[in-house]
C-alpha cells in the first residue's frame, strides 16, 4: 500500500504567514484534511502530522520541523507532502510553486506533477519547482515536496485560499497531481 505523509505547515505557536486577514496555518490544515480524505478513499495509507491547530506541534520550531520528518520516516512513508501558503512584500505576487531538496529527482517530478495539476485545475500562475534547503525536505528519507498553494498577500488569492470551496478544489488538484505521478494505488 502506498504510504503518504501529509505535513500541514505551521500550527501551535507558529501561525505561519498572514495576509489580507487570512492565516496560513488554517488554510494549510483545511486543505491537508481534505487531501488526506481523498487519498484514503482512493486506497492510499495516509498519516497526517496534525489534524488540529496544535496536535503534535512542538514549541521549539526547529525541533518541530525535525519531528515532522522523523514521524514520516518512522511511518515508512513513500512520499512526503508539505502544504503551505505563501507571502511576499509585493502584493502582485501570485501563483503556485513547489520546493524540493534536490532537482533532477523523483521529488522534483512529483512536485512538477502537483504544481501543474493545481495550475491547470485552478488557473493559478505556474511558478514551477525550485530547490530549497528546508529541514523537512532534507531530513525526510523519501521523495519530499513542499507546495506553496498561493499568496496570502495577494488580495484575490487570499480570498480563494480562505474559501472552503476553493480549498476543496485545490486539495482535489493536489490529489490528482499525486495520482498522476504514482499511478492508482494497488492494495
Ligand atoms: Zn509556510
Amino acid at each position: 500500500m502506498t504510504k503518504i505523509f501529509i505535513d500541514p505547515g505551521h500550527g501551535g505557536p507558529d501561525p505561519g504567514a498572514v495576509g489580507n486577514s487570512v492565516t496560513e496555518e488554517f488554510v494549510n490544515l483545511n486543505v491537508s484534511l481534505e487531501l488526506a480524505r481523498l487519498l484514503r478513499d482512493a486506497g492510499y495509507d495516509v498519516m497526517i502530522y496534525r489534524t488540529t491547530s496544535d496536535e503534535n506541534v512542538l514549541a521549539d520550531k526547529n525541533a518541530d520541523l525535525r519531528n515532522r520528518a522523523a514521524m514520516a520516516n518512522r511511518f515508512g512513508a513513500d512520499y512526503f507532502i508539505s502544504i503551505h501558503t505563501n507571502s511576499s512584500d509585493r502584493p502582485a505576487a501570485q501563483g503556485v510553486e513547489a520546493y524540493v531538496y534536490r532537482l533532477g529527482t523523483a521529488s522534483e517530478r512529483l512536485a512538477q506533477s502537483i504544481v501543474d495539476s493545481v495550475s491547470e485545475n485552478l488557473g493559478s500562475v505556474n511558478r514551477g519547482v525550485m530547490q530549497a534547503n528546508f529541514a523537512v525536505l532534507r531530513r525526510s528519507e523519501m521523495p519530499a515536496v513542499l507546495v506553496e498553494l498561493g499568496y496570502l498577500t495577494n488580495a484575490t488569492e487570499a480570498l480563494n485560499l480562505n474559501s472552503p470551496a476553493w480549498q476543496r478544489a485545490v486539495a482535489t488538484a493536489i490529489f490528482e497531481g499525486i495520482v498522476n505521478y504514482t499511478g492508482v494505488p494497488t492494495p
